[in-house]
């Protein structure tokens, strides 16, 4: 396993992969690796011969007075869960490298970034969406994997790289959960272990709305109060949104069916956590 700071160097090498014959995958992370991401890694593993770990938090998808200088970082962690889960390449660039001075294009998603996060966060999406034209740019890679845990960026990057002819594969991953139902999230870090407990609510609240749906509930208004008082009940949280959405086009919908998403964002504490699910699937 190598690790590549260059921009340069990374796509030197990367040319010469494609050159040999060699299938390319990436993960884009920021890092403080989990097992969530781990799960990207071994997708990726199986589908492309180089599998690149992009390692990299970027300052433009944060806002102001977010967690950016704060927000979880350890290498050396990173480098031996990348190396067990047979990663190849870690490209970890540095800021000034990837925003150097003059910098100036953006890419912009439109309605699909309008919604949910995009609502509470506002430049998120084009922050996140620049720099994943840049990765894809710069690694080429043939797949490049994301996770659910993130559906309407997911959402974001296919309608990005489906508008503008680029050439991978985007693979959705399913979220991984801790065995209590907590989605893993770098961000957990941030809890302390009474929060941790309280940030239950979030999983628990998509759990008795998905029961309620399976016993024939098909009124969002009714499902929406469910998840709120579930939440709510939870001293420590405070709700960013809850909505009900349609699975690919994220317009609400006021009757559920099994392609509705729940989108959650919940603050326990100062930490902003998110969660989501179909409600049709198990
Ligand atoms: P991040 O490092 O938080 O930017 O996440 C990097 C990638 O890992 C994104 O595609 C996320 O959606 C994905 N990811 C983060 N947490 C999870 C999780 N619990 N399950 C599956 N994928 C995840």
């Amino acid at each position: 396993m190598q690790t590549v700071e260059s921009v340069a160097d990374m796509q030197n090498l990367s040319r010469a992969a494609h050159r040999s014959g060699r299938t390319i995958a990436l993960v884009p992370t920021m890092g403080y690796l989990h097992d969530g991401h781990a799960s990207l890694l071994r997708g990726g593993r199986r589908r492309g011969d180089l599998l690149v770990l992009s390692i990299f938090v970027n300052p433009t998808q944060f806002g102001v007075g977010e967690d950016f200088e704060s927000y979880p970082r350890d290498l050396a962690r990173d480098r031996a869960v990348a190396e067990s889960a047979g990663v190849d390449v870690i490209f970890a660039p540095r800021a000034g490298d990837m925003y150097p001075a003059g910098f100036q294009t953006y890419v912009d998603v439109e309605r699909l970034t309008l919604p949910l996060c995009g609502a509470s966060r506002p430049g998120h999406f084009r922050g996140v969406t620049t720099v994943v034209s840049k990765l894809l740019n710069i690694v080429q890679p043939d797949v490049a994997l994301f996770g659910a845990k993130d559906y309407q960026q997911l959402a974001v990057i296919r309608r990005m790289v489906a508008d503008l002819n680029m050439p991978v594969e985007v693979v959705g991953m399913p979220i991984v959960r801790e065995a209590d139902g907590l989605a893993l999230s770098s961000r957990n870090a941030y809890l302390s272990p009474e929060q941790r407990q309280a940030a239950l609510c979030l999983s628990h609240s998509l759990r008795t709305a998905k029961e309620l749906y399976k016993a024939g509930e098909r009124t969002v208004a009714t499902l929406r109060e469910q998840v709120t008082t579930t939440i709510a009940a939870e001293a420590s949280a405070t709700i960013d949104y809850i909505e009900f959405r349609h699975g690919d086009s994220l317009e609400e919908v006021a009757v559920a069916n099994g392609h509705t998403l729940i989108a959650l964002a919940v603050k326990i504490g100062t930490t902003r956590l998110i969660d989501n699910c179909l409600l049709g699937e198990e």
